[in-house]
Protein backbone atom coordinates (compact mmCIF):
# COMPACT_ATOMS: atom_id res chain seq x y z
CA UNK A 1 0.00 0.00 0.00
CA UNK A 2 1.43 3.75 -1.15
CA UNK A 3 1.61 5.73 2.08
CA UNK A 4 -0.99 9.06 2.17
CA UNK A 5 0.33 12.42 2.76
CA UNK A 6 -1.08 15.57 3.15
CA UNK A 7 0.11 19.08 2.45
CA UNK A 8 -0.56 21.86 4.87
CA UNK A 9 -0.18 25.33 4.14
CA UNK A 10 -0.17 28.47 6.40
CA UNK A 11 -0.67 32.02 6.19
CA UNK A 12 -3.40 34.34 5.90
CA UNK A 13 -1.06 35.82 2.93
CA UNK A 14 -2.06 32.44 0.91
CA UNK A 15 -5.64 32.44 1.90
CA UNK A 16 -6.16 36.07 0.60
CA UNK A 17 -4.31 35.29 -3.00
CA UNK A 18 -1.86 37.73 -1.81
CA UNK A 19 0.62 34.68 -1.98
CA UNK A 20 0.20 31.92 -4.34
CA UNK A 21 1.13 28.31 -2.62
CA UNK A 22 3.88 27.45 -4.72
CA UNK A 23 5.15 25.24 -1.85
CA UNK A 24 1.87 22.93 -2.10
CA UNK A 25 2.77 22.37 -5.81
CA UNK A 26 6.37 22.30 -5.13
CA UNK A 27 5.84 19.52 -2.26
CA UNK A 28 3.22 17.41 -4.18
CA UNK A 29 5.46 17.22 -7.11
CA UNK A 30 8.61 15.86 -5.06
CA UNK A 31 5.81 13.51 -3.31
CA UNK A 32 4.13 11.91 -6.28
CA UNK A 33 7.57 10.59 -7.55
CA UNK A 34 8.90 9.96 -4.25
CA UNK A 35 5.66 7.26 -4.21
CA UNK A 36 3.27 8.82 -1.92
CA UNK A 37 -0.41 8.99 -2.50
CA UNK A 38 -1.48 12.56 -1.98
CA UNK A 39 -4.37 12.92 -0.52
CA UNK A 40 -5.14 16.37 -0.14
CA UNK A 41 -4.04 20.17 -0.12
CA UNK A 42 -5.65 22.09 3.15
CA UNK A 43 -4.41 25.98 3.13
CA UNK A 44 -5.47 28.20 6.22
CA UNK A 45 -4.74 31.51 7.81
CA UNK A 46 -3.38 32.36 10.88
CA UNK A 47 -5.85 31.64 13.47
CA UNK A 48 -5.43 29.13 16.41
CA UNK A 49 -8.21 27.27 16.62
CA UNK A 50 -8.55 26.37 12.58
CA UNK A 51 -4.68 25.37 13.02
CA UNK A 52 -5.72 23.05 15.93
CA UNK A 53 -8.75 21.71 14.95
CA UNK A 54 -6.93 20.71 11.50
CA UNK A 55 -4.10 19.28 12.85
CA UNK A 56 -5.88 16.81 15.44
CA UNK A 57 -7.93 15.85 12.08
CA UNK A 58 -4.66 15.13 9.92
CA UNK A 59 -3.36 13.63 12.59
CA UNK A 60 -6.44 10.77 12.66
CA UNK A 61 -6.62 10.25 8.91
CA UNK A 62 -3.48 10.07 7.02
CA UNK A 63 0.16 9.05 7.19
CA UNK A 64 2.15 11.83 6.43
CA UNK A 65 1.76 15.54 6.53
CA UNK A 66 4.11 18.16 5.63
CA UNK A 67 3.40 21.88 6.61
CA UNK A 68 4.71 25.11 5.67
CA UNK A 69 4.94 28.34 7.14
CA UNK A 70 3.60 29.69 10.41
CA UNK A 71 7.26 28.79 12.09
CA UNK A 72 8.84 33.00 11.83
CA UNK A 73 8.91 35.11 15.04
CA UNK A 74 5.95 36.88 14.58
CA UNK A 75 2.35 36.79 16.36
CA UNK A 76 1.46 35.65 13.25
CA UNK A 77 3.18 32.47 13.41
CA UNK A 78 1.36 30.26 15.25
CA UNK A 79 2.54 26.93 14.43
CA UNK A 80 4.21 25.52 17.07
CA UNK A 81 1.23 27.30 19.22
CA UNK A 82 -1.02 25.14 17.43
CA UNK A 83 0.72 22.11 17.64
CA UNK A 84 1.30 22.32 21.50
CA UNK A 85 -2.30 23.38 22.13
CA UNK A 86 -3.72 20.37 19.62
CA UNK A 87 -1.64 17.43 20.76
CA UNK A 88 -1.06 18.80 24.76
CA UNK A 89 2.38 18.65 24.01
CA UNK A 90 3.62 22.48 25.66
CA UNK A 91 6.28 24.41 24.56
CA UNK A 92 9.89 24.19 25.95
CA UNK A 93 13.62 26.19 25.11
CA UNK A 94 15.66 24.04 22.71
CA UNK A 95 19.22 25.68 23.99
CA UNK A 96 20.89 24.14 20.46
CA UNK A 97 18.16 25.76 18.26
CA UNK A 98 18.58 29.08 20.55
CA UNK A 99 22.43 29.21 19.98
CA UNK A 100 22.03 28.27 16.05
CA UNK A 101 19.69 31.38 15.88
CA UNK A 102 21.91 33.64 17.72
CA UNK A 103 24.92 32.56 15.34
CA UNK A 104 22.38 33.37 12.21
CA UNK A 105 22.44 36.77 13.58
CA UNK A 106 26.05 37.02 14.90
CA UNK A 107 27.14 35.67 11.59
CA UNK A 108 25.21 38.43 9.30
CA UNK A 109 26.67 41.10 12.14
CA UNK A 110 23.02 41.84 12.94
CA UNK A 111 21.51 42.12 16.10
CA UNK A 112 18.96 39.09 16.86
CA UNK A 113 15.48 40.55 18.16
CA UNK A 114 13.68 39.12 21.38
CA UNK A 115 10.97 38.10 19.46
CA UNK A 116 13.85 35.27 16.93
CA UNK A 117 13.64 33.22 20.90
CA UNK A 118 10.48 32.35 19.95
CA UNK A 119 12.05 30.11 17.13
CA UNK A 120 13.88 27.99 19.44
CA UNK A 121 10.92 26.84 21.22
CA UNK A 122 9.52 23.52 19.73
CA UNK A 123 6.53 20.96 21.15
CA UNK A 124 7.39 18.21 23.28
CA UNK A 125 8.81 15.33 21.80
CA UNK A 126 9.37 17.29 18.73
CA UNK A 127 12.56 16.58 16.88
CA UNK A 128 14.29 19.64 15.62
CA UNK A 129 14.90 20.55 11.99
CA UNK A 130 18.00 22.66 11.31
CA UNK A 131 17.28 25.41 8.76
CA UNK A 132 20.53 26.28 7.25
CA UNK A 133 19.46 28.60 5.19
CA UNK A 134 17.33 31.01 7.28
CA UNK A 135 16.31 31.12 10.99
CA UNK A 136 13.29 29.40 11.58
CA UNK A 137 14.17 25.91 11.87
CA UNK A 138 11.31 23.40 11.46
CA UNK A 139 10.65 20.15 13.64
CA UNK A 140 8.71 17.08 13.04
CA UNK A 141 6.62 14.24 15.42
CA UNK A 142 4.67 11.83 15.34
CA UNK A 143 0.87 12.49 16.72
CA UNK A 144 -1.84 9.10 15.90
CA UNK A 145 -1.52 7.82 12.69
CA UNK A 146 0.35 10.69 10.90
CA UNK A 147 4.35 11.78 10.99
CA UNK A 148 3.93 15.60 10.85
CA UNK A 149 6.90 17.98 9.44
CA UNK A 150 6.61 21.37 9.76
CA UNK A 151 9.02 23.42 7.42
CA UNK A 152 9.25 27.16 6.86
CA UNK A 153 6.98 28.84 4.27
CA UNK A 154 10.24 30.90 2.95
CA UNK A 155 10.24 28.89 -0.39
CA UNK A 156 14.07 28.57 -0.96
CA UNK A 157 14.22 27.13 2.52
CA UNK A 158 11.42 25.00 2.37
CA UNK A 159 12.87 23.33 -0.57
CA UNK A 160 16.73 23.16 0.59
CA UNK A 161 15.78 21.30 3.92
CA UNK A 162 13.02 18.67 1.98
CA UNK A 163 15.70 17.69 0.14
CA UNK A 164 18.41 17.65 2.62
CA UNK A 165 17.02 16.43 5.48
CA UNK A 166 13.20 15.50 4.98
CA UNK A 167 13.71 12.94 1.77
CA UNK A 168 16.06 10.53 3.43
CA UNK A 169 14.01 10.31 7.36
CA UNK A 170 10.55 9.78 4.87
CA UNK A 171 12.47 6.82 2.86
CA UNK A 172 13.36 5.62 6.50
CA UNK A 173 9.87 5.53 7.16
CA UNK A 174 7.74 4.66 4.62
CA UNK A 175 8.19 1.81 2.19
CA UNK A 176 7.71 3.57 -0.71
CA UNK A 177 8.48 2.75 -4.37
CA UNK A 178 9.41 5.60 -6.41
CA UNK A 179 7.23 6.53 -9.51
CA UNK A 180 9.27 7.73 -12.18
CA UNK A 181 8.01 10.94 -13.82
CA UNK A 182 8.73 11.87 -17.93
CA UNK A 183 8.37 14.97 -18.90
CA UNK A 184 8.39 15.54 -22.77
CA UNK A 185 8.50 19.41 -23.39
CA UNK A 186 7.34 20.41 -26.76
CA UNK A 187 7.14 23.90 -28.19
CA UNK A 188 5.18 24.79 -31.39
CA UNK A 189 2.61 22.22 -31.41
CA UNK A 190 -0.75 22.32 -29.57
CA UNK A 191 -2.41 19.67 -26.82
CA UNK A 192 -4.72 18.21 -29.31
CA UNK A 193 -2.00 17.43 -31.99
CA UNK A 194 0.29 15.87 -29.13
CA UNK A 195 -2.09 13.66 -28.49
CA UNK A 196 -3.20 12.28 -31.54
CA UNK A 197 0.41 11.59 -32.27
CA UNK A 198 0.56 9.98 -28.85
CA UNK A 199 -2.39 8.21 -29.78
CA UNK A 200 -0.32 5.98 -32.08
CA UNK A 201 2.39 4.42 -29.74
CA UNK A 202 0.20 1.77 -27.44
CA UNK A 203 1.19 3.11 -23.24
CA UNK A 204 0.94 0.01 -21.07
CA UNK A 205 -2.41 0.49 -18.72
CA UNK A 206 -0.13 1.05 -16.10
CA UNK A 207 1.36 4.18 -17.35
CA UNK A 208 -0.54 7.43 -16.62
CA UNK A 209 -0.33 10.12 -19.29
CA UNK A 210 -1.35 13.58 -18.91
CA UNK A 211 -0.80 17.40 -20.35
CA UNK A 212 0.41 20.03 -19.20
CA UNK A 213 -0.09 23.40 -21.86
CA UNK A 214 1.45 26.83 -20.60
CA UNK A 215 2.49 30.37 -22.49
CA UNK A 216 6.04 28.73 -23.02
CA UNK A 217 5.60 25.05 -23.36
CA UNK A 218 3.40 22.06 -23.65
CA UNK A 219 4.55 19.68 -21.56
CA UNK A 220 3.44 15.55 -21.61
CA UNK A 221 4.19 13.34 -18.88
CA UNK A 222 4.49 10.02 -18.30
CA UNK A 223 4.35 8.71 -14.70
CA UNK A 224 5.70 4.89 -14.71
CA UNK A 225 5.15 2.54 -12.06
CA UNK A 226 8.29 2.11 -10.08
CA UNK A 227 8.88 -1.25 -11.09
CA UNK A 228 9.01 -0.67 -15.11
CA UNK A 229 11.66 -1.97 -16.79
CA UNK A 230 14.26 0.90 -17.68
CA UNK A 231 15.05 -0.63 -21.00
CA UNK A 232 11.00 -0.65 -21.27
CA UNK A 233 10.70 3.30 -20.22
CA UNK A 234 13.72 4.20 -22.68
CA UNK A 235 12.03 2.58 -25.94
CA UNK A 236 8.50 3.57 -25.50
CA UNK A 237 9.98 7.44 -24.81
CA UNK A 238 12.50 7.41 -28.22
CA UNK A 239 9.22 5.77 -30.05
CA UNK A 240 6.98 9.00 -28.38
CA UNK A 241 9.64 11.36 -29.53
CA UNK A 242 9.91 9.94 -32.47
CA UNK A 243 6.74 10.22 -33.28
CA UNK A 244 5.86 14.02 -32.02
CA UNK A 245 8.75 14.69 -34.06
CA UNK A 246 10.92 17.94 -33.38
CA UNK A 247 9.07 20.00 -31.59
CA UNK A 248 10.21 18.34 -28.61
CA UNK A 249 12.93 20.50 -27.06
CA UNK A 250 13.77 18.51 -23.75
CA UNK A 251 13.34 15.64 -21.97
CA UNK A 252 13.09 15.07 -18.27
CA UNK A 253 13.43 12.11 -15.93
CA UNK A 254 15.24 9.73 -18.56
CA UNK A 255 18.88 10.76 -17.76
CA UNK A 256 19.02 13.90 -16.20
CA UNK A 257 16.63 16.95 -16.28
CA UNK A 258 17.52 19.18 -19.65
CA UNK A 259 14.84 22.04 -18.35
CA UNK A 260 13.65 25.06 -20.28
CA UNK A 261 14.09 26.04 -23.49
CA UNK A 262 16.41 28.59 -22.34
CA UNK A 263 17.95 26.20 -20.39
CA UNK A 264 19.09 23.82 -23.79
CA UNK A 265 19.75 26.52 -25.69
CA UNK A 266 22.61 27.67 -22.49
CA UNK A 267 23.65 24.26 -22.30
CA UNK A 268 24.48 23.56 -26.40
CA UNK A 269 25.56 27.12 -26.78
CA UNK A 270 28.31 26.68 -23.54
CA UNK A 271 29.45 23.21 -24.85
CA UNK A 272 30.10 24.71 -28.62
CA UNK A 273 31.32 28.24 -27.17
CA UNK A 274 29.25 30.11 -29.41
CA UNK A 275 28.36 33.78 -29.09
CA UNK A 276 25.01 35.35 -30.12
CA UNK A 277 23.38 38.98 -31.41
CA UNK A 278 20.05 38.89 -31.51
CA UNK A 279 17.76 42.32 -33.21
CA UNK A 280 14.64 41.94 -32.11
CA UNK A 281 11.27 43.81 -33.78
CA UNK A 282 7.70 42.29 -32.76
CA UNK A 283 8.95 40.37 -29.74
CA UNK A 284 9.69 44.10 -28.44
CA UNK A 285 12.99 43.38 -26.15
CA UNK A 286 11.66 39.73 -24.67
CA UNK A 287 14.20 37.60 -26.22
CA UNK A 288 16.81 39.40 -24.69
CA UNK A 289 14.65 39.26 -21.57
CA UNK A 290 14.40 35.35 -21.80
CA UNK A 291 17.54 35.16 -21.72
CA UNK A 292 18.61 37.47 -18.98
CA UNK A 293 22.17 36.65 -17.47
CA UNK A 294 23.45 34.19 -19.93
CA UNK A 295 26.93 34.66 -21.13
CA UNK A 296 26.64 33.67 -24.72
CA UNK A 297 24.49 36.54 -25.25
CA UNK A 298 26.70 39.80 -26.34
CA UNK A 299 24.74 42.03 -27.80
CA UNK A 300 20.88 42.72 -28.11
CA UNK A 301 18.62 45.42 -29.42
CA UNK A 302 14.78 46.35 -29.99
CA UNK A 303 13.34 48.23 -33.58
CA UNK A 304 9.52 49.20 -33.53
CA UNK A 305 10.40 49.74 -37.28
CA UNK A 306 12.15 49.46 -40.59
CA UNK A 307 13.17 53.09 -40.67
CA UNK A 308 14.34 52.96 -37.04
CA UNK A 309 16.53 50.05 -37.78
CA UNK A 310 18.52 51.52 -40.82
CA UNK A 311 19.22 54.95 -38.86
CA UNK A 312 20.40 52.93 -36.27
CA UNK A 313 22.66 50.82 -38.41
CA UNK A 314 23.46 53.77 -40.82
CA UNK A 315 22.02 51.40 -43.53
CA UNK A 316 19.72 52.13 -46.74
CA UNK A 317 16.75 49.72 -46.32
CA UNK A 318 13.84 49.14 -48.55
CA UNK A 319 10.60 49.72 -46.57
CA UNK A 320 9.08 46.22 -47.12
CA UNK A 321 10.49 43.50 -44.96
CA UNK A 322 11.88 40.51 -46.40
CA UNK A 323 14.75 38.08 -45.92
CA UNK A 324 17.17 39.71 -48.28
CA UNK A 325 16.74 43.15 -45.96
CA UNK A 326 17.30 40.74 -42.68
CA UNK A 327 20.24 39.18 -44.25
CA UNK A 328 21.70 42.99 -44.67
CA UNK A 329 20.69 43.40 -40.73
CA UNK A 330 22.41 40.27 -40.17
CA UNK A 331 25.65 40.86 -42.10
CA UNK A 332 26.04 44.74 -40.42
CA UNK A 333 25.36 43.44 -37.39
CA UNK A 334 28.03 40.96 -37.42
CA UNK A 335 30.04 43.47 -38.60
CA UNK A 336 29.59 45.62 -35.83
CA UNK A 337 29.41 42.60 -32.76
CA UNK A 338 32.04 39.48 -34.26
CA UNK A 339 29.60 37.72 -32.89
CA UNK A 340 29.21 33.54 -34.13
CA UNK A 341 25.35 34.09 -34.51
CA UNK A 342 23.12 36.69 -35.26
CA UNK A 343 19.10 36.12 -34.90
CA UNK A 344 17.00 38.65 -36.86
CA UNK A 345 13.43 39.04 -36.03
CA UNK A 346 11.38 40.75 -38.76
CA UNK A 347 7.62 40.88 -39.14
CA UNK A 348 5.24 42.21 -42.04
CA UNK A 349 2.58 44.39 -41.09
CA UNK A 350 3.08 47.76 -38.92
CA UNK A 351 2.65 48.21 -35.60
CA UNK A 352 -1.03 48.89 -36.07
CA UNK A 353 -1.41 44.97 -36.79
CA UNK A 354 0.92 44.09 -34.04
CA UNK A 355 -1.54 45.76 -31.18
CA UNK A 356 -4.85 44.41 -33.19
CA UNK A 357 -6.21 41.23 -31.99
CA UNK A 358 -7.66 40.35 -35.41
CA UNK A 359 -4.96 41.06 -37.63
CA UNK A 360 -1.89 39.03 -38.01
CA UNK A 361 1.51 39.64 -38.50
CA UNK A 362 3.93 37.83 -40.69
CA UNK A 363 7.23 36.58 -38.58
CA UNK A 364 10.54 36.41 -40.52
CA UNK A 365 13.65 34.79 -38.40
CA UNK A 366 17.07 34.78 -39.83
CA UNK A 367 19.53 33.34 -38.34
CA UNK A 368 23.46 33.99 -39.66
CA UNK A 369 25.76 30.86 -38.90
CA UNK A 370 29.19 29.77 -39.44
CA UNK A 371 27.67 26.65 -41.69
CA UNK A 372 25.04 29.75 -43.52
CA UNK A 373 21.84 31.04 -43.26
CA UNK A 374 18.59 29.77 -41.62
CA UNK A 375 15.70 30.99 -41.99
CA UNK A 376 12.13 30.67 -41.07
CA UNK A 377 8.58 32.32 -41.66
CA UNK A 378 5.37 32.32 -39.86
CA UNK A 379 1.84 33.84 -39.39
CA UNK A 380 0.94 35.05 -36.01
CA UNK A 381 -2.16 36.39 -34.41
CA UNK A 382 -4.10 37.55 -31.44
CA UNK A 383 -3.50 40.36 -29.04
CA UNK A 384 -0.05 41.74 -28.75
CA UNK A 385 1.14 40.42 -25.76
CA UNK A 386 0.47 36.75 -27.39
CA UNK A 387 2.72 38.16 -30.50
CA UNK A 388 4.84 39.49 -28.35
CA UNK A 389 5.73 36.25 -26.95
CA UNK A 390 5.13 33.67 -29.06
CA UNK A 391 7.58 35.65 -31.57
CA UNK A 392 10.16 35.46 -28.95
CA UNK A 393 9.44 31.52 -28.10
CA UNK A 394 9.74 30.89 -31.92
CA UNK A 395 12.68 33.07 -32.41
CA UNK A 396 14.33 30.63 -29.30
CA UNK A 397 13.29 27.68 -30.90
CA UNK A 398 14.23 28.43 -34.33
CA UNK A 399 18.06 28.94 -32.76
CA UNK A 400 17.39 25.89 -30.53
CA UNK A 401 16.86 23.75 -33.69
CA UNK A 402 20.05 25.00 -35.30
CA UNK A 403 21.85 23.68 -32.32
CA UNK A 404 20.29 20.52 -32.05
CA UNK A 405 20.56 20.56 -36.07
CA UNK A 406 16.72 19.70 -36.67
CA UNK A 407 14.85 21.47 -39.15
CA UNK A 408 16.06 22.56 -42.41
CA UNK A 409 16.95 26.11 -43.19
P1 LIG B 1 9.55 33.47 8.41
O1 LIG B 1 10.59 33.18 9.42
O2 LIG B 1 10.14 34.03 7.16
O3 LIG B 1 8.39 34.28 8.94
P2 LIG B 1 7.63 31.34 8.29
O4 LIG B 1 7.82 29.88 8.43
O5 LIG B 1 6.91 32.04 9.37
O6 LIG B 1 9.01 32.00 7.98
P3 LIG B 1 5.68 32.53 6.73
O7 LIG B 1 5.80 33.76 7.61
O8 LIG B 1 4.42 31.79 6.78
O9 LIG B 1 6.85 31.55 7.00
O10 LIG B 1 6.03 32.91 5.26
C1 LIG B 1 7.20 33.61 4.92
C2 LIG B 1 7.13 33.98 3.46
O11 LIG B 1 7.26 32.79 2.67
C3 LIG B 1 5.79 34.57 3.04
O12 LIG B 1 5.77 35.94 3.10
C4 LIG B 1 5.63 34.10 1.63
O13 LIG B 1 6.25 35.02 0.76
C5 LIG B 1 6.39 32.81 1.59
N1 LIG B 1 5.46 31.69 1.69
C6 LIG B 1 4.87 31.20 2.79
N2 LIG B 1 4.10 30.14 2.53
C7 LIG B 1 4.20 29.95 1.20
C8 LIG B 1 3.63 29.00 0.30
N3 LIG B 1 2.83 28.03 0.74
N4 LIG B 1 3.94 29.11 -1.00
C9 LIG B 1 4.77 30.08 -1.44
N5 LIG B 1 5.34 30.99 -0.65
C10 LIG B 1 5.06 30.94 0.65
MG1 LIG C 1 6.43 34.44 9.23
Amino acid sequence: MQPQVEIFSQGEELITGQTVDSNATWLSQELVQMGFIIKRHTTVGDNLSDLKKLLQEISLRTDCCISTGGLGPTTDDLTSQAVAAAFARPLSLDSAALEKISTYFSGRKRAMAGTNRKQAFFPEGAERIDNEWGTAPGFALQENRCWFVFLPGVPFEMKAMFAEQITTRLKQRFSLQANQLITLRSIGIGESDLQERINTVPLPDAVQLGFRAGADEVQTKLLFPADTDQEQVKQLVQQLVSNIGDYVFAIDGLNKKQGSLVGVINQLMQQRGLTLSVQETASQGLIAAKCIGQPWLLASSFSQTLEQLSDKLSLQLKSTVSFRIAETIAQKIQQQEGTDLVLVQLYQGGVEQLQHKEQSIVIYNLLLTPEGIRRSESNMNGLQQRKQNQSALLALDFLRRYLQNKGES
